[in-house]
Protein backbone atom coordinates (compact mmCIF):
# COMPACT_ATOMS: atom_id res chain seq x y z
CA UNK A 1 0.00 0.00 0.00
CA UNK A 2 1.66 3.68 -0.84
CA UNK A 3 -1.16 6.40 -1.05
CA UNK A 4 -1.42 9.40 0.54
CA UNK A 5 -4.15 10.65 2.81
CA UNK A 6 -5.30 14.04 4.25
CA UNK A 7 -6.56 13.16 7.67
CA UNK A 8 -7.76 16.76 9.69
CA UNK A 9 -5.28 18.58 7.27
CA UNK A 10 -1.50 16.36 7.56
CA UNK A 11 -0.82 14.75 4.49
CA UNK A 12 -0.02 11.20 5.49
CA UNK A 13 1.43 8.71 3.54
CA UNK A 14 0.11 4.80 4.26
CA UNK A 15 3.08 2.21 3.75
CA UNK A 16 1.45 -0.31 5.69
CA UNK A 17 -1.37 -0.82 7.10
CA UNK A 18 -1.74 -3.59 10.17
CA UNK A 19 -4.43 -3.63 13.09
CA UNK A 20 -3.44 -4.75 16.92
CA UNK A 21 -6.58 -5.51 19.03
CA UNK A 22 -7.66 -8.19 21.14
CA UNK A 23 -9.92 -10.79 19.68
CA UNK A 24 -13.30 -9.36 20.44
CA UNK A 25 -12.36 -5.85 19.06
CA UNK A 26 -10.97 -7.70 16.11
CA UNK A 27 -14.53 -9.71 15.51
CA UNK A 28 -16.20 -6.44 15.86
CA UNK A 29 -14.10 -4.78 12.95
CA UNK A 30 -13.84 -7.64 11.32
CA UNK A 31 -17.72 -8.90 11.21
CA UNK A 32 -16.83 -12.18 12.11
CA UNK A 33 -17.95 -14.32 14.92
CA UNK A 34 -16.92 -14.05 18.36
CA UNK A 35 -14.01 -16.40 20.24
CA UNK A 36 -16.82 -17.76 22.06
CA UNK A 37 -18.01 -19.26 19.06
CA UNK A 38 -17.93 -22.78 17.70
CA UNK A 39 -16.19 -21.56 14.47
CA UNK A 40 -14.42 -18.42 16.00
CA UNK A 41 -10.67 -19.02 14.86
CA UNK A 42 -10.28 -16.15 12.83
CA UNK A 43 -6.95 -17.56 11.28
CA UNK A 44 -8.46 -21.09 10.53
CA UNK A 45 -11.47 -23.17 10.15
CA UNK A 46 -11.15 -25.20 13.05
CA UNK A 47 -14.22 -26.07 14.79
CA UNK A 48 -14.38 -25.93 18.71
CA UNK A 49 -17.10 -28.26 20.58
CA UNK A 50 -19.01 -27.35 22.97
CA UNK A 51 -18.02 -29.50 26.61
CA UNK A 52 -19.33 -28.28 30.23
CA UNK A 53 -20.98 -25.09 28.54
CA UNK A 54 -17.38 -23.85 27.38
CA UNK A 55 -16.44 -23.99 24.05
CA UNK A 56 -12.86 -26.18 23.86
CA UNK A 57 -11.11 -25.75 20.74
CA UNK A 58 -8.59 -27.92 18.77
CA UNK A 59 -4.82 -28.53 20.14
CA UNK A 60 -4.12 -28.12 16.13
CA UNK A 61 -4.49 -25.48 13.78
CA UNK A 62 -7.25 -26.47 10.82
CA UNK A 63 -7.31 -25.34 6.83
CA UNK A 64 -5.95 -21.66 6.98
CA UNK A 65 -8.47 -18.92 6.05
CA UNK A 66 -8.21 -16.92 2.81
CA UNK A 67 -8.44 -13.53 1.71
CA UNK A 68 -10.34 -14.25 -1.13
CA UNK A 69 -13.04 -16.17 1.13
CA UNK A 70 -12.90 -12.85 3.32
CA UNK A 71 -13.30 -10.70 0.65
CA UNK A 72 -16.58 -12.78 -0.72
CA UNK A 73 -17.87 -12.38 2.51
CA UNK A 74 -17.90 -16.60 2.40
CA UNK A 75 -15.63 -17.49 4.84
CA UNK A 76 -17.77 -19.80 7.49
CA UNK A 77 -17.12 -17.04 10.33
CA UNK A 78 -18.14 -14.34 8.58
CA UNK A 79 -21.28 -12.47 10.09
CA UNK A 80 -23.07 -10.99 7.28
CA UNK A 81 -20.57 -9.88 4.07
CA UNK A 82 -17.16 -8.60 4.43
CA UNK A 83 -16.41 -5.77 6.74
CA UNK A 84 -16.10 -2.18 5.55
CA UNK A 85 -11.89 -2.59 6.02
CA UNK A 86 -11.96 -4.77 2.97
CA UNK A 87 -12.52 -1.77 0.68
CA UNK A 88 -9.18 -0.58 2.33
CA UNK A 89 -6.75 -1.55 -0.87
CA UNK A 90 -3.82 -3.88 0.05
CA UNK A 91 -5.42 -4.87 3.18
CA UNK A 92 -5.32 -8.88 3.43
CA UNK A 93 -7.58 -10.72 6.24
CA UNK A 94 -6.15 -12.49 8.14
CA UNK A 95 -2.44 -11.64 8.03
CA UNK A 96 -2.96 -7.96 8.84
CA UNK A 97 -4.86 -8.38 11.92
CA UNK A 98 -2.06 -10.74 14.03
CA UNK A 99 -3.33 -11.97 17.21
CA UNK A 100 -2.03 -9.12 19.59
CA UNK A 101 0.78 -11.09 22.30
CA UNK A 102 -0.28 -8.59 25.33
CA UNK A 103 -3.65 -9.99 25.28
CA UNK A 104 -3.26 -13.50 23.83
CA UNK A 105 -0.28 -14.75 26.14
CA UNK A 106 -0.02 -12.34 29.09
CA UNK A 107 -3.55 -11.65 29.76
CA UNK A 108 -5.18 -14.88 28.19
CA UNK A 109 -2.74 -18.03 28.62
CA UNK A 110 -0.18 -17.03 30.97
CA UNK A 111 -3.39 -15.72 33.53
CA UNK A 112 -5.40 -18.92 32.54
CA UNK A 113 -2.25 -20.76 33.45
CA UNK A 114 -1.24 -18.81 36.79
CA UNK A 115 -5.08 -19.53 37.83
CA UNK A 116 -4.56 -23.48 36.93
CA UNK A 117 -1.40 -23.68 39.33
CA UNK A 118 -2.37 -21.04 41.88
CA UNK A 119 -5.59 -20.36 42.46
CA UNK A 120 -9.20 -21.24 40.99
CA UNK A 121 -10.88 -24.81 41.97
CA UNK A 122 -10.51 -25.32 37.35
CA UNK A 123 -6.85 -26.90 38.05
CA UNK A 124 -7.68 -28.78 41.69
CA UNK A 125 -5.85 -31.45 40.62
CA UNK A 126 -2.81 -29.72 39.51
CA UNK A 127 -3.23 -26.68 42.33
CA UNK A 128 0.01 -26.46 44.71
CA UNK A 129 -0.48 -26.19 48.53
CA UNK A 130 -1.12 -23.23 50.01
CA UNK A 131 2.16 -23.84 52.02
CA UNK A 132 4.30 -24.48 48.33
CA UNK A 133 2.17 -21.08 47.09
CA UNK A 134 3.25 -18.82 49.99
CA UNK A 135 7.06 -20.13 50.14
CA UNK A 136 7.26 -19.31 46.45
CA UNK A 137 5.92 -15.87 47.06
CA UNK A 138 8.46 -15.38 49.48
CA UNK A 139 10.99 -16.34 46.89
CA UNK A 140 9.53 -14.23 44.17
CA UNK A 141 9.83 -10.82 47.34
CA UNK A 142 14.10 -12.31 47.29
CA UNK A 143 13.74 -11.29 44.11
CA UNK A 144 11.96 -8.28 43.42
CA UNK A 145 14.63 -5.97 44.37
CA UNK A 146 16.94 -6.89 41.68
CA UNK A 147 14.63 -5.89 39.31
CA UNK A 148 16.19 -3.44 37.21
CA UNK A 149 14.71 0.10 36.16
CA UNK A 150 13.53 -1.15 32.79
CA UNK A 151 10.32 -2.92 34.89
CA UNK A 152 7.91 -0.41 35.48
CA UNK A 153 6.99 -2.56 39.01
CA UNK A 154 8.83 -5.26 41.03
CA UNK A 155 7.57 -8.83 40.63
CA UNK A 156 4.24 -9.25 43.73
CA UNK A 157 3.45 -11.94 45.66
CA UNK A 158 1.55 -14.19 44.46
CA UNK A 159 -0.60 -15.65 46.98
CA UNK A 160 -2.12 -12.13 48.07
CA UNK A 161 -2.03 -10.22 44.66
CA UNK A 162 -2.55 -12.32 41.84
CA UNK A 163 -5.80 -11.14 41.01
CA UNK A 164 -4.49 -7.66 40.61
CA UNK A 165 -1.44 -8.78 38.20
CA UNK A 166 -1.14 -6.30 35.21
CA UNK A 167 -0.12 -7.62 31.66
CA UNK A 168 3.40 -6.95 32.06
CA UNK A 169 3.60 -8.87 35.51
CA UNK A 170 2.33 -11.61 34.06
CA UNK A 171 5.26 -10.91 30.69
CA UNK A 172 7.56 -10.76 33.62
CA UNK A 173 6.67 -13.93 34.98
CA UNK A 174 6.87 -15.62 31.58
CA UNK A 175 10.11 -14.29 30.50
CA UNK A 176 12.47 -14.09 33.58
CA UNK A 177 11.29 -14.51 36.76
CA UNK A 178 9.03 -18.40 36.37
CA UNK A 179 11.96 -20.60 35.42
CA UNK A 180 13.76 -19.41 38.31
CA UNK A 181 11.58 -19.18 40.84
CA UNK A 182 8.94 -22.07 39.73
CA UNK A 183 11.60 -24.77 39.38
CA UNK A 184 11.74 -25.25 43.25
CA UNK A 185 7.92 -25.66 43.26
CA UNK A 186 6.26 -27.25 40.46
CA UNK A 187 5.62 -30.42 39.71
CA UNK A 188 8.02 -31.50 36.96
CA UNK A 189 5.75 -32.25 34.63
CA UNK A 190 4.28 -28.81 35.10
CA UNK A 191 7.32 -27.36 35.00
CA UNK A 192 8.10 -28.44 31.95
CA UNK A 193 4.85 -27.66 30.58
CA UNK A 194 5.94 -24.01 31.27
CA UNK A 195 9.53 -23.85 30.15
CA UNK A 196 8.15 -24.72 26.62
CA UNK A 197 5.60 -21.81 27.07
CA UNK A 198 8.83 -19.28 28.25
CA UNK A 199 11.03 -21.01 25.67
CA UNK A 200 9.13 -20.29 22.97
CA UNK A 201 8.04 -16.86 23.55
CA UNK A 202 11.29 -15.36 24.80
CA UNK A 203 12.65 -16.51 21.18
CA UNK A 204 9.71 -14.97 19.54
CA UNK A 205 10.89 -11.56 21.75
CA UNK A 206 14.04 -11.82 20.79
CA UNK A 207 15.46 -10.68 16.97
CA UNK A 208 18.85 -12.03 17.83
CA UNK A 209 17.16 -15.34 17.99
CA UNK A 210 14.60 -15.18 15.74
CA UNK A 211 17.64 -15.16 12.98
CA UNK A 212 18.99 -18.00 13.46
CA UNK A 213 16.23 -20.30 11.57
CA UNK A 214 16.99 -23.40 13.67
CA UNK A 215 16.15 -21.66 17.74
CA UNK A 216 12.85 -19.67 15.47
CA UNK A 217 11.94 -23.82 14.90
CA UNK A 218 12.85 -24.72 17.91
CA UNK A 219 10.89 -22.16 19.20
CA UNK A 220 7.48 -22.94 17.27
CA UNK A 221 7.74 -26.79 18.03
CA UNK A 222 7.73 -25.55 21.62
CA UNK A 223 4.62 -24.02 21.61
CA UNK A 224 3.19 -26.70 19.73
CA UNK A 225 3.88 -29.07 22.54
CA UNK A 226 3.11 -26.48 24.90
CA UNK A 227 -0.34 -26.82 23.69
CA UNK A 228 -0.78 -30.53 23.60
CA UNK A 229 0.98 -30.95 26.52
CA UNK A 230 -1.19 -28.35 28.28
CA UNK A 231 -4.45 -30.24 27.29
CA UNK A 232 -3.10 -33.32 28.44
CA UNK A 233 -2.24 -31.79 31.86
CA UNK A 234 -5.03 -29.16 32.58
CA UNK A 235 -8.09 -30.95 30.86
CA UNK A 236 -10.38 -29.70 28.43
CA UNK A 237 -11.02 -26.62 30.47
CA UNK A 238 -7.67 -24.94 29.08
CA UNK A 239 -8.26 -25.49 25.49
CA UNK A 240 -10.34 -21.79 24.94
CA UNK A 241 -9.82 -19.60 21.86
CA UNK A 242 -6.23 -17.95 23.29
CA UNK A 243 -4.70 -21.33 24.02
CA UNK A 244 -5.73 -22.43 20.42
CA UNK A 245 -4.84 -19.45 18.37
CA UNK A 246 -1.07 -19.80 19.92
CA UNK A 247 -0.66 -22.38 17.48
CA UNK A 248 -1.00 -19.35 14.78
CA UNK A 249 1.62 -17.32 16.75
CA UNK A 250 4.71 -18.56 14.80
CA UNK A 251 3.54 -17.59 11.34
CA UNK A 252 2.84 -14.44 12.38
CA UNK A 253 6.46 -13.74 13.62
CA UNK A 254 8.01 -15.26 10.73
CA UNK A 255 5.76 -11.93 8.85
CA UNK A 256 6.50 -9.59 11.52
CA UNK A 257 9.73 -10.60 13.37
CA UNK A 258 9.71 -9.96 17.37
CA UNK A 259 5.97 -10.55 18.94
CA UNK A 260 7.05 -6.78 20.15
CA UNK A 261 6.58 -5.41 16.22
CA UNK A 262 2.54 -6.22 16.75
CA UNK A 263 1.64 -6.17 19.95
CA UNK A 264 -0.75 -3.44 22.36
CA UNK A 265 2.06 -2.71 24.97
CA UNK A 266 3.20 0.22 23.10
CA UNK A 267 0.14 1.95 23.09
CA UNK A 268 -1.15 0.82 26.84
CA UNK A 269 2.52 2.50 28.02
CA UNK A 270 1.74 5.28 26.09
CA UNK A 271 -1.41 6.03 26.56
CA UNK A 272 -0.68 8.01 29.37
CA UNK A 273 1.77 10.11 28.08
CA UNK A 274 -0.18 10.77 25.23
CA UNK A 275 -3.49 11.89 27.33
CA UNK A 276 -0.77 14.41 28.92
CA UNK A 277 0.02 15.88 25.56
CA UNK A 278 -3.68 16.25 24.51
CA UNK A 279 -4.38 19.89 24.73
CA UNK A 280 -6.83 20.55 22.42
CA UNK A 281 -10.61 19.78 22.19
CA UNK A 282 -11.05 19.96 18.16
CA UNK A 283 -8.72 18.62 15.26
CA UNK A 284 -7.28 15.83 17.76
CA UNK A 285 -5.71 13.06 15.62
CA UNK A 286 -3.42 15.88 13.64
CA UNK A 287 -2.56 17.37 17.32
CA UNK A 288 -2.03 14.03 18.46
CA UNK A 289 0.17 12.92 14.89
CA UNK A 290 2.37 16.46 15.56
CA UNK A 291 2.92 15.69 18.89
CA UNK A 292 4.23 11.94 18.15
CA UNK A 293 6.49 13.12 15.40
CA UNK A 294 8.11 15.55 17.95
CA UNK A 295 8.66 12.67 20.29
CA UNK A 296 10.32 10.55 17.46
CA UNK A 297 12.25 13.17 16.57
CA UNK A 298 13.68 13.99 19.90
CA UNK A 299 14.20 9.81 20.59
CA UNK A 300 16.35 9.67 17.15
CA UNK A 301 18.31 12.63 17.18
CA UNK A 302 19.47 12.08 21.27
CA UNK A 303 22.78 10.33 21.01
CA UNK A 304 22.52 8.87 24.34
CA UNK A 305 22.88 5.11 25.14
CA UNK A 306 19.89 3.25 23.59
CA UNK A 307 19.09 1.79 27.02
CA UNK A 308 16.03 3.70 28.79
CA UNK A 309 17.41 3.87 31.91
CA UNK A 310 21.13 4.09 32.41
CA UNK A 311 23.66 1.23 34.14
CA UNK A 312 24.91 1.80 36.86
CA UNK A 313 27.75 -0.15 39.07
CA UNK A 314 24.85 -1.11 41.78
CA UNK A 315 22.25 -3.64 41.51
CA UNK A 316 19.81 -4.37 40.27
CA UNK A 317 21.60 -2.69 37.05
CA UNK A 318 24.47 -3.25 37.31
CA UNK A 319 24.53 -6.31 34.41
CA UNK A 320 24.54 -5.67 30.69
CA UNK A 321 25.75 -7.11 27.20
CA UNK A 322 28.64 -5.23 25.42
CA UNK A 323 29.37 -7.20 22.15
CA UNK A 324 28.89 -10.19 22.90
CA UNK A 325 29.87 -10.66 26.31
CA UNK A 326 27.94 -10.34 29.44
CA UNK A 327 29.24 -7.86 31.74
CA UNK A 328 29.26 -6.91 35.50
CA UNK A 329 29.85 -3.04 35.59
CA UNK A 330 32.09 -1.67 37.61
CA UNK A 331 32.49 2.17 36.16
CA UNK A 332 29.97 4.38 34.03
CA UNK A 333 31.54 6.59 31.99
CA UNK A 334 30.47 10.36 30.68
CA UNK A 335 29.68 8.95 26.84
CA UNK A 336 27.39 6.35 28.07
CA UNK A 337 30.36 4.03 27.61
CA UNK A 338 30.68 1.27 30.59
CA UNK A 339 33.81 -0.78 32.29
CA UNK A 340 33.02 -4.12 33.42
CA UNK A 341 33.87 -7.59 33.87
CA UNK A 342 33.50 -10.04 31.44
CA UNK A 343 31.13 -13.22 32.92
CA UNK A 344 32.10 -16.45 31.96
CA UNK A 345 29.10 -19.10 31.31
CA UNK A 346 29.48 -21.61 34.21
CA UNK A 347 25.70 -23.80 33.21
CA UNK A 348 22.24 -23.33 31.86
CA UNK A 349 18.88 -22.79 34.01
CA UNK A 350 17.27 -25.72 32.13
CA UNK A 351 17.76 -28.13 29.70
CA UNK A 352 14.69 -28.91 28.44
CA UNK A 353 12.55 -28.06 26.13
CA UNK A 354 16.38 -26.72 24.84
CA UNK A 355 19.13 -25.75 26.75
CA UNK A 356 19.11 -21.80 28.35
CA UNK A 357 22.35 -21.76 26.71
CA UNK A 358 20.74 -20.93 23.59
CA UNK A 359 19.09 -17.66 25.14
CA UNK A 360 22.26 -17.21 27.17
CA UNK A 361 20.08 -17.87 30.41
CA UNK A 362 22.31 -19.34 32.72
CA UNK A 363 24.76 -19.15 35.89
CA UNK A 364 27.75 -16.81 35.43
CA UNK A 365 31.34 -16.76 37.07
CA UNK A 366 34.04 -13.44 37.15
CA UNK A 367 36.48 -13.96 34.30
CA UNK A 368 39.70 -12.10 34.87
CA UNK A 369 38.94 -9.99 31.60
CA UNK A 370 37.31 -6.37 31.47
CA UNK A 371 36.32 -4.79 28.78
CA UNK A 372 34.54 -1.04 28.21
CA UNK A 373 32.07 -0.47 26.04
CA UNK A 374 28.39 0.58 24.86
CA UNK A 375 25.90 -1.84 26.80
CA UNK A 376 23.67 -3.24 24.10
CA UNK A 377 21.07 -4.09 26.53
CA UNK A 378 20.55 -4.82 30.45
CA UNK A 379 19.99 -8.33 32.02
CA UNK A 380 18.37 -9.88 35.33
CA UNK A 381 21.02 -10.26 38.17
CA UNK A 382 20.40 -13.04 40.64
CA UNK A 383 22.64 -13.41 43.30
CA UNK A 384 23.78 -17.31 43.97
CA UNK A 385 25.63 -19.41 46.90
CA UNK A 386 28.00 -19.56 43.96
CA UNK A 387 28.27 -17.06 40.69
CA UNK A 388 24.99 -15.75 39.68
CA UNK A 389 22.15 -16.94 37.88
CA UNK A 390 21.78 -14.09 34.25
CA UNK A 391 18.55 -13.63 32.52
CA UNK A 392 19.32 -10.75 29.45
CA UNK A 393 16.35 -8.40 28.80
CA UNK A 394 14.20 -9.16 25.65
CA UNK A 395 13.61 -6.29 23.04
CA UNK A 396 10.71 -5.02 24.22
CA UNK A 397 11.92 -4.12 27.80
CA UNK A 398 14.78 -1.79 26.08
CA UNK A 399 13.33 1.09 24.40
ZN1 LIG B 1 -7.11 -21.64 14.38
Amino acid sequence: MSDFKMIEGVNIKIRKLDFICDAPARSFICKTLGHNSHAGCFYCRSIGKTVDRRVVYPTTAGESRTAEDYRTGSESNQRAGPSPLMQLPGLEFPQCIPPDYMHLVCLGTVRKLFHFLFATDDGRHCKLRPSDIAALSDEVQKVAPFTPSEFQRRPRRIDRELSHFKASELKNFVLYFGPVIFRRFLPVLLYKNFLLLHFAIYVFMTPELLSHPEIFRYAAAALTMFVSDAHKLYGNSVMSHNTHVLLHLPEFVRSFGSLSNFCAFPFENYLSHLKKRLRVTRFTTAHLLAQMLNVREMLTTNPASSLRYSPTPKPPNNCCVIGDNIVRISAVHGNGEVTGVILQFNGGLYEYPYTSELLRIGYYCDSRQTITGMPKKKCIMLPQPICCLVVPLVSEDLN
